[in-house]
């Protein structure tokens, strides 16, 4: 790739008498004849404008003779004595004669330059932030801490078991002849077992009969292909581009180079692709009925009491039956609170339940949000 190099004059400005952009061939200030300096930004140049996308310079390149020869002789030095700016190839000042001396500062030799005021460095983003958040944070904490603490708080009532009430229920399973359909590859004859004590039963698959084909579900068969297309994009070249690097030669010229690069842009297209097509098939089996046992429910007892002791409801069984029990409790405490107050537990079994008794006296705490605990050593008689 052909690189084009341009020279790039760059312009100063006079601190004596303000005279502005003087170009950087003359060390002197054409308005006052006073010679370029470090001092004052005098030799810090300005180069003008550049292209957003190229970086290219804005400015003209420079052909003249006189100022390709200032360009190519080097970084400017700055003499000892009278502090006038100097070609890099003289070893004399040229504006008091004056040798140029190993300790002569140089263009090159600047601190760093910095352009622009220097960035103040970012405010500390997260701590004043951070201590806001967290001072909220906190507060909110606190106070969620505090509201807990004052709804936990509580006070100690006595209340006393205003009534006792128990529910049971008795379930009659019994093991019973029914006709069930299935398909004909999932059933096998075996013979029932009739179970013994409730247990032990062989529900058995007999006399299948009355086999009728049916459609027992659908498959995904394969039926040709089709073209299947998407439209997806891509970056690709399309001609080239300028793009230009620079850098300052210390002593107010700068050295452009400019080459082409490939240019890449985006282009859509059609992705197409052959798929296979998919199209639903039923698929038929053979569906029979058959004979089985099955528990069925056949009867239902309940029987409910207040303040009494818990008995479970009579239900006779024959051979071929089974019981399912089913128990329910609740334990009522009247207490003043604000007014009277219901409290109910539900005891999970009889022992439990039967240590409850009406008119007994039990220790709560309540707490400000109304939920209560029966306090421990609940069994206080
Ligand atoms: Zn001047
Ligand atoms: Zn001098």
């Amino acid at each position: 790739m052909a690189t084009r190099t341009r020279i790039i004059e760059g312009t100063w400005n006079c601190t004596s008498c303000d005279a502005r952009d003087i170009l950087a061939r003359h060390r002197s200030c054409p308005t006052c004849n006073n010679p370029r300096e470090e001092t004052g930004q005098e030799s810090e140049f300005d180069f003008g404008g550049v292209d957003a996308t190229s970086g290219k310079s804005l400015r003209e390149g420079v052909t003249e003779e006189k100022a390709l020869s200032a360009a190519a002789a080097g970084v400017d030095w700055f003499c000892d004595y009278c502090g006038a700016s100097n070609r890099g190839d003289a070893p004399l000042c040229r504006h008091c004669r004056a040798q140029r001396s190993d300790t002569s500062r140089t263009l090159a030799e600047k601190p760093a330059q910095a352009p622009r005021a220097p960035a103040p460095p970012p405010p500390p983003p997260s701590k004043g932030f951070g201590r806001k958040w967290l001072v909220l944070g906190a507060s909110l904490l606190s106070c969620f801490g505090t509201c807990m603490f004052w709804g936990s708080r509580g006070h100690e009532v006595t209340g006393q078991v205003s009534s006792t009430e128990w529910t049971r229920t008795v379930h009659r399973e019994s093991f019973q002849r029914v006709s069930k359909t299935g398909w004909s590859d999932e059933l096998r004859t075996r013979s029932p077992r009739m179970p013994v004590n409730g247990q032990g039963e062989e529900p058995g698959v007999e006399n299948l009969r009355d086999c009728v084909t049916r459609q027992r579900g659908t498959r995904q068969v394969a039926d040709g292909t089709e073209r299947v297309c998407s439209t997806k994009s891509r970056r690709v070249q399309c001609g080239s581009e300028e793009k230009c690097s620079r850098h300052k030669m210390g002593n107010g010229y700068m050295k452009e180079e400019c080459h082409d690069v490939p240019k890449y842009c985006s282009e859509s297209y059609q992705d197409c692709r052959n798929q296979t097509r998919y199209r639903s098939e039923p698929v038929y089996g053979q569906s029979c009925t058959y004979d089985t046992y099955a528990w069925n429910e056949t009867d239902v007892r309940q029987e409910s009491g207040r303040d009494s002791a818990p008995r479970w409801p009579e239900l006779s069984t024959g051979s071929l039956d089974r019981l399912r029990r089913e128990e329910k409790y609740a334990v009522h405490i009247g207490y003043s609170d604000d007014g009277p107050k219901d409290y109910a537990l539900e005891p999970k079994t009889e022992a439990e339940f039967l240590s409850w008794e009406k008119g007994q006296s039990v220790p709560l705490q309540v707490n400000n949000f109304g939920s209560v605990n029966v306090l421990a050593g609940d069994s206080v008689r």
